[in-house]
């Protein structure tokens, strides 16, 4: 067995689609980032590295590569899911907790479960909660939207 995890955060801005666990929620605005900014997607990403003992999210996906350019973070949690099977890992669990001020995100957690799915980490292993920041900080100002993820493998 292995443990990661993972954190990520994101700048909101206007003029941006808010992606969060693959899934596009309507809000007046979105997550800056080279990809998509799914903060979800990539604290994830993140925990699996972690647990895999591969460094971080930056050295498998760097945002200088054009190739990750609007990138959709589900197809990055698929080539990390691969990467796991490829070094003898199966994912046992994922937890993970959105910290949003805004929107509600609560109707979006089954979607955003099924979206992760994609990924070929199994619906019923993956765990969302979504929490406020209780007005306080960058999360409560509305300036940015913040992820944590923990990951268990299991070897094959
Ligand atoms: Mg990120």
């Amino acid at each position: 067995m292995r443990i990661g995890i993972g954190y990520d955060s994101h700048r909101l801005i206007e003029g941006r689609n808010l992606i969060l666990g693959g899934v596009n929620i309507p809000f007046e605005k979105g997550l800056l980032g080279h990809s998509d900014g799914d903060v979800l997607s990539h604290a994830i990403v993140d925990a699996i590295i972690g647990a895999l003992g591969l460094g971080d999210i930056g050295k498998h996906f760097p945002d200088t590569d054009p190739k990750y350019k609007d990138a959709s973070s589900v197809e990055m949690l698929k080539h990390t899911v691969e990467l796991a099977v490829s070094n003898g890992f199966e994912v046992s669990w994922i937890d993970s907790t959105v910290v949003a001020e805004k929107p509600k995100l609560f109707p979006y957690i089954e979607s955003m479960k099924k979206a992760l799915s994609q990924s070929g980490i199994l619906l019923e292993l993956i765990n969302i909660k979504a929490k406020t920041n209780e007005g306080m900080g960058f999360i409560g100002s509305g300036e940015g939207i913040a992820a944590y993820a923990v990951c268990l493998l299991k070897k094959v």
